[in-house]
């Protein structure tokens, strides 16, 4: 079935796998959401990817949170429905702590490996390592290179990533730990004023604004987000199959 909506040309399928998460960053755009007890199901959720990408050319999927791996099994069945469709770039961002336990950390890096998840970023800066102890994340990062994932630490700039103010500072030193045990760093992102940031590091968006780089057009959506509750486009996956939805999309 080949649906033509001209609001939705879909490259791209993201899960938000829960709110439920084991940090409390005062950067987190997300601020306190509610219906972190709700994780997505892995059914209707391996359902999208299979129809999506049955029906148009899907780059990339990824699953984030909150923390997308305090649902482990749901995280990987969903990688392994993208792969299983073809989709090359199958992606997770995680803040790498889900567990204490080391043979935990291993046995997640094999399932992660297993399913087929090949571009890992875990996040590393001043903000996460407030909450999340480095060990944990340093140790998940290595377990994942070990077995051939392609794994970066994902920062968050405050300001821009060349400002100089303590919380910067920090995160390069971060950023250096993990380099030291053979994981680059990407781009990273520059905090936007939402949710807790803009209730805790208010003063540094007095002069500059950076936007929110996760908001797209409503009249051409090329990302298809979808909720831990199956909400997606104006539907539900749990009620929908996903091209229904795309097929009765309005901006
Ligand atoms: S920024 Fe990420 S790790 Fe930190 S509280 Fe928000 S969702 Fe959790």
């Amino acid at each position: 079935m080949k649906i033509m909506n001209t609001y939705v040309n879909p490259d791209r399928l993201e899960f938000i796998v829960t709110f439920a998460c084991s940090g409390k960053c005062k950067h987190c755009s997300l601020g306190d959401p509610p219906g972190k007890a709700v994780h997505i199901d892995s059914a209707a959720a391996e359902n999208a990817v299979k129809s999506l990408a049955g029906n148009y050319k899907i780059n990339s999927v990824m699953t984030f949170g909150g923390e997308p791996l305090l649902y482990l099994e749901t995280t990987a069945r969903i990688h392994a429905a993208a792969k299983a469709a073809g989709i090359p770039h199958r992606q997770i961002i995680t803040n790498g702590f889900f567990t204490k336990n080391k043979a935990e950390i291993s046995t997640a890096a094999d399932l992660l490996a297993d399913s087929g998840a090949n571009e890992i970023l875990i996040s590393a800066d001043a903000f996460h390592q407030e909450t999340v102890p480095l060990e944990f994340p340093l140790a998940f990062g290595e377990a994942l290179t070990k077995r051939g994932i392609d794994v970066k630490a994902q920062p968050a700039w405050l300001v821009s990533p060349e400002n100089d103010n303590p919380y910067n500072v920090k995160t390069r030193e971060i950023i250096e730990k993990f380099k030291s045990i053979g994981i680059p760093a990407g781009n990273g992102n520059v905090i936007f004023p939402a949710g807790n940031a803009l209730k805790y590091l208010g003063e540094y968006f007095t002069e500059i604004s950076p936007e929110n780089p996760y908001e797209q057009d409503p009249g051409n959506i090329t990302s298809i987000s979808v909720e831990p509750n199956g909400n997606c486009l104006n539907g539900n996956i749990l009620q929908s199959n996903i091209l229904e939805l795309i097929d009765s999309y309005t901006p």
